[in-house]
């Protein structure tokens, strides 16, 4: 018998599963995750969750019966600790052993880790898991002031929740401007702004240098040129590294992530990777992206129960991402690069605009702030064969939908 075993619980994981069963898979579907709760969503983790008045409650990703209805052998509080891949089996630390038809990694990231003086006092948190928000929310509602390290999404959505609850906040961010990785120089820019009004203290080009503490528990942060923050509670959000480690031990091709191929396969024909975890061929040739997003969690679990199934296409998603930033509404469609040519449509001082990203004369990705409609359109237009030339966007009666039809 047909027999697909999954390696993660996460939106990944969880979506191959119930692909799967909805694509008609007739075969045995065992699921392992090694968090102790029922699959749930994590960006709440950052946002509603940390919301002043909001009963805490995680919000599953499929109902408790949702499983068992599905014939979804779902195993949780469970580790994959070995994979043989001559063999086709999985080990498991509660000492059983899987063995399998396909074997599909979806292990997602763990957060990056600080080896600064101070950072194992109490206080101090970092935010992947419900265990991980709890911990943070109960040290929130104690707190008199805060520090977040690193300007990324999370870090900034931790800064707005803390600003909801009335605490100070300072960000320490070592670039020049928040979520440069990932947002064009104008949306990092608002950004930061609109951080700044909400009464953070951000301060860009300061890196930590050391967590203060008295007794065991964090009391500030010291950046590298000397200055001192008051703090009680410190968010650490400094980026992620894949969980690949399971696949580079078994022998698998691991490059920052699983490296998979155009249909998701990893170097092995019976295994497959998707989400966080994942290395997968960009559109550019010769580029290969890791993303971390819901999106690209479930499109590829949607991917890899179709290729399962027996259809042999190419993922050819076009990416997008959100992130709730007090009142800030950012959308992300497609994928922006250093050095793209931005055209902005809309209202930057009202901070209802879209930034379209051109490489090559060619659309490649909009960001898009409090402006949803722009975002539909903008995945509309990305996945389409024609896009705007920066010409037709400058235009002043220009807009993503007109233009989408
Ligand atoms: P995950 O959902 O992380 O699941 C992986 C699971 O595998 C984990 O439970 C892990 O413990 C488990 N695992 C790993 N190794 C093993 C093993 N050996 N055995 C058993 N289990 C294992 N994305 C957005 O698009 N929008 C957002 O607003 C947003 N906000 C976020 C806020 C927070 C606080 C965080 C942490 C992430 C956020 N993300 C957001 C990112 C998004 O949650 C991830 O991209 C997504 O969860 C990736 O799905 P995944 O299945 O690859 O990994």
């Amino acid at each position: 018998q047909d027999r697909v075993v999954v390696v993660g619980a996460g939106h990944g994981g969880v979506q191959v599963a119930a692909s799967l069963r909805e694509g008609g898979f007739a075969g045995a579907v065992t699921v392992v995750g090694d968090e102790a709760a029922l699959p749930y969503q994590r960006p709440p983790l950052s946002k509603e969750h940390l919301s002043p008045g909001r009963p805490a409650q995680p919000l599953p990703l499929r109902g408790a019966g949702f499983y068992a209805d599905h014939r979804i052998d779902l195993r949780t509080g469970v580790r994959a600790t070995a994979v043989d891949l001559p063999r086709r089996t999985v080990v498991l630390d509660d000492g059983d052993e899987l063995s399998y038809t396909a074997l599909v990694l979806a292990t997602g990231a763990a957060n990056r880790t600080l080896a600064l003086p101070g950072s194992g006092l109490a206080g101090v948190h970092d935010l992947r898991t419900l265990a991980d928000a709890e911990a943070l929310r109960a040290d929130l509602g104690q707190a008199r002031s805060a520090a977040v390290v690193g300007a990324g999404f999370i870090g900034l959505e931790f800064a707005a929740a803390a600003r909801a609850h009335g605490i100070p906040v300072t960000v320490l961010e070592a670039a020049d401007r928040p979520m440069a990785r990932a947002l064009t120089p104008v949306m990092s820019d608002c950004l930061a702004a609109a951080h700044r009004e909400m009464g953070s203290d951000l301060r860009l080009g300061e890196g930590l240098a050391e967590l203060l503490g008295r007794d065991g528990r964090v009391t500030g942060v010291r950046t590298g040129a000397g200055a001192e923050h008051a703090a009680d509670v410190v968010l650490v959000g400094v980026g992620v590294r894949p969980r690949d480690d399971l696949a580079r031990a078994a022998g698998l091709l691991v490059h920052d992530g699983v490296v998979v191929d155009s249909r998701l396969r990893t170097s092995d024909p019976h295994v497959y990777a998707v989400g966080d975890c994942a290395s997968f061929p960009g559109r550019s040739p010769g580029t290969r992206v890791r993303l971390e997003s819901v999106q690209n969690a479930t499109d590829q679990a949607r991917h890899v129960a179709a290729g399962i199934l027996g259809s042999a296409g190419d993922y050819t998603e076009v990416p997008w991402f959100w992130s709730n930033q007090g009142p800030l509404r950012l959308q992300i469609a497609g994928l922006a690069r250093p050095g793209d040519t931005t055209v902005v449509c809309g209202d930057v001082p009202g901070r209802r605009f879209s930034v379209l990203a051109f490489r090559d004369g060619v659309l490649v990705a909009v960001e898009s702030l409090n402006r949803p409609a722009d975002h539909v359109a903008a995945r509309r237009v990305l996945a389409a064969e024609v896009t705007p030339t920066p010409q037709q966007a400058a235009d002043p009666a220009f807009t993503l939908k007109g233009f989408a039809g």
